[in-house]
């Protein structure tokens, strides 16, 4: 939760908290709570989560404590509970149920009692006892945010009522406020229903763990189990914890973790996850992480942080909704005076109209729009194994045109296999292969471990080497039997010393046959050039299923596709070509790092909205230089959790057109959300000034137009 912080620069002395927050349904609600808590003295930063009906705090721990804060946000008029629970009910129970039953009952009281008695005292008093009970919470609420200058809905609704029942319209008076309660109350239950939907569909770990403890098996906990403990995990149970399987082998579904509802084989060794459900076979699993700190609990903690981000159209929604407030009370505060001292038309129809446009004045559908809709296709995305780190993410990734790839482990399986080795000098294959594996065995990179696993084929014993370092893009470097031994790219070895022509050719040949070289060389003192003793052609072969998913982004409307490699040339489009006429587009080779980095600064710089993917580890700065930067294969890979701006679990390239496909359906429905608001906020403004609309309508259309709202924003749970 570093974004508090990164947003107020606030110093590290300071302590944070996350409230619940009770009957928090738009954002002017938003508005007064944020404002309560920001006039209190220690209060360093509150960034308010509408949808999730939260407050996170950050604050001085020295001055103020969460019981103090809390009850300034009670006292602003919603109920707070601290720390976030899962059984908030949001609109504050049935308080205020029974109190807008009796508004309801009173009101139609006062109509009937009206239509029978042609008015009176006893009509108004009806319509007076229905305004109190419908404006119980309504006007209380109003008076707090006046006092802290927000212009909230309850202070506009309020003075609404009011004035109409200054010009005798207490019927009118009565309805409006009896509605505006009745649509607190249906968007506060619906909201709680979208919250509700959007949480369960979050909650995939299994509450218990069986244990062995002192010899025997017993129920604990999930959170209690300790790492280094066994669990057992019976066939058909959720695995609880994220661990290694000392025993037992099954087939485990991880759609929960990576979307894809194949199962994997796992036996002793293999890895799982916290949330995963085990298939047929019962397992024994020794934990690897503590429950706070497993995959599933970092994702959730991962998506609870992005919802509370601000998406970009949110921004411009908020901004917009700030001026547009203030602006339509100014021009009801015109309408109110200057057409009737024009002398078109009363007093009293002139001061109707703008009490109609102070009801109209509330942005609450519009505010509530965008972030209903990032919210739920965040958790949507997140169940298909896709998590999207934030709303600017999703905008990003739904209007990207370009979409750019790594070569090595991303196009292609990562998977390389030795297909040659080739030694100079008295060098033997056993040498050159042993020196490689040594040097490189601190090193991730996927030649790496496939040259690893070649000499554990040929029974090859790894040298010991001292003071390995990489550098990213070129190979690795070391100290084996106090020589230097550099393993890596041409372009490693060229820097330090020209190749010999012996080399070169070798090379060559294994280039036009599209195999990646991998240089061994030896240095005679520790500061001497190294020689090369060795070179190692390895094939790489694009994933299977790797065009289809690159049809599928073209299918999800990406125009260009670029694979970005710091290998070769030749080797680039041996890869291209495997992927056929629909797939690359263009092969940019021979860049290191910082190249790639270049290259899509130059495509943004060109009007591209640029997607990389890549494995999060190595191509770390490139996914960082994107407007949105996609890691593949990252359930267990914390680096890559953590650099992407959208990380995929599952090691799928078909992920990518369903991310894309994704997100533009969600854009889709924040821009539809936004115009249907504005566009029945305009025509209310209208309808009111042109003395069309009255009260009770225009705060039906206001409360219809955010239930509408957030059903279409849920749709994008489930695109
Ligand atoms: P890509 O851009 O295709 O993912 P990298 O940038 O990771 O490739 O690496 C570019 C080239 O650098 C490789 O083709 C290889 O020749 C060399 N190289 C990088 N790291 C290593 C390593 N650990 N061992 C051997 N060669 C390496
Ligand atoms: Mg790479």
């Amino acid at each position: 939760m570093g974004s508090i912080r990164a947003a107020t620069g606030i110093g590290p002395e300071t302590s944070r908290c996350m409230l619940t927050v009770a009957g928090m349904d738009c954002s002017s609600c938003a508005d007064a709570v944020e404002k309560s808590l920001r006039q209190v003295d220690g209060v360093r930063g509150v960034r308010v989560d509408v949808v999730a009906g939260r407050v996170e705090i950050a604050y001085a721990a020295d001055i103020v404590a969460p019981p103090e804060l809390a009850r300034v946000i009670t006292r602003a008029g919603y109920p707070t509970t601290a720390r976030a629970t899962a059984t908030d009910a949001g609109g504050g129970g049935s308080r205020p149920l029974v109190l807008v039953v009796a508004a309801g009952t009173l009101w139609a009281l006062s109509l009937a009692s009206d239509h029978l008695l042609g008015g009176g005292r006893l009509a108004a008093a009806f319509a007076v006892a229905a305004m109190v009970a419908g404006g119980w919470y309504i006007v209380p609420r109003g008076i707090r945010a006046a006092r802290s200058r927000a212009l909230d809905m309850n202070f506009l609704m309020s003075i609404a009522a009011l004035g109409a029942l200054v010009i005798g319209e207490y019927q009118e008076a009565a309805s409006a406020l009896f509605l505006f309660a009745v649509a607190q109350l249906l968007e506060s239950r619906s909201m709680d229903r979208a919250r509700n939907a959007i949480r369960a569909l979050m909650r995939v770990s299994p509450a218990a763990a069986t244990v062995i403890r002192e010899g025997g098996e017993q129920r604990v906990p999930a959170g209690a189990v300790r790492v280094g403990e066994v669990v057992v995990v019976r066939p058909g149970e959720k695995v609880p914890v994220d661990g290694v399987i000392v025993a037992g082998r099954s087939s485990i579904d991880q759609a929960t973790i990576t979307g894809e509802s194949m199962p994997v084989e796992r036996e002793p060794g293999g890895a799982v996850f916290a949330g995963t459900l085990n298939g047929e076979g019962a397992l024994e699993v020794r934990s690897t992480r503590a429950a706070s700190d497993t995959t599933i609990a970092r994702i959730m903690d991962a998506v609870e942080t992005a919802q509370a981000s601000r998406a970009p159209s949110q921004t411009f929604v908020e901004r917009f909704a700030r001026i547009y407030t203030p602006l339509v009370v100014l021009a009801a505060l015109g309408v109110s005076v200057l057409p009737p001292l024009l002398g078109a038309g009363t007093w009293t129809e002139w001061f109707y109209r703008a009490l109609v446009l102070l009801v109209v004045a509330c942005p609450c559908a519009l505010v509530i729009s965008t972030p209903v809709t990032v919210v739920s296709a965040l958790a949507g995305a997140a169940r298909r194994g896709i998590l999207i780190k934030g709303g600017l993410h999703l905008e990003n990734a739904g209007r990207a045109t370009v979409v750019a790839l790594d070569k090595t482990g991303t196009l292609t399986a990562g998977q390389p296999h030795v297909v040659e080795v080739v030694t100079f000098d008295d060098a033997t294959e056993r040498d050159v292969v042993g020196l490689a594996i040594a040097v490189e065995a601190r090193s991730t990179h996927p030649l790496a471990r496939a040259l690893t696993r070649y000499a554990a084929a040929q029974g090859v014993p790894a040298a010991a080497a001292a003071d390995m370092t990489a550098a990213a893009g070129l190979g690795v470097m070391g100290t084996v039997a106090g020589r230097r031994v550099q393993v890596g790219s041409a372009r490693h070895f060229t820097r330090s010393a020209p190749l010999s022509a012996a080399v070169t050719g070798v090379l060559e040949r294994f280039d036009r046959a599209g195999h990646t070289g991998v240089l061994v060389g030896v240095g005679d003192g520790h500061d001497a050039a190294p020689r090369v003793r060795g070179a190692i052609a390895l094939a790489d072969r694009a994933r299977p299923g790797a065009a289809a998913a690159l049809r599928d982004l073209r299918a999800a409307g990406i125009t260009r596709i670029i694979m970005l490699t710091g290998d070769t040339e030749a080797t680039g489009r041996a890869v291209a070509a495997e992927l056929g006429p629909q797939g690359i587009d263009e092969v940019r080779a021979g860049l290191l790092p910082h190249d790639k980095v270049a290259a899509i600064e130059a495509l943004r710089r060109g009007g591209a909205r640029v997607l990389m993917v890549g494995d999060g580890v190595n191509d770390a700065p490139a996914l960082a230089a994107a407007d949105v930067g996609v890691a593949m294969g990252t359930a267990g890979s914390d680096v890559a959790l953590e650099t992407a701006d959208i990380a995929l679990m599952a090691d799928d390239l078909g992920k990518l057109g369903e991310t894309v496909r994704f997100a533009r359906k969600a854009e889709r429905i924040i821009r539809v959300n936004i115009a249907f608001a504005l566009l029945t906020k305009a025509a209310f403004v209208l309808l009111a000034v042109a003395g069309v609309a009255t009260l009770w309508m225009a705060v039906l259309a206001d409360m219809g137009a955010s239930l509408i709202v957030i059903a279409n924003g849920l749709r994008a749970l489930r695109v």
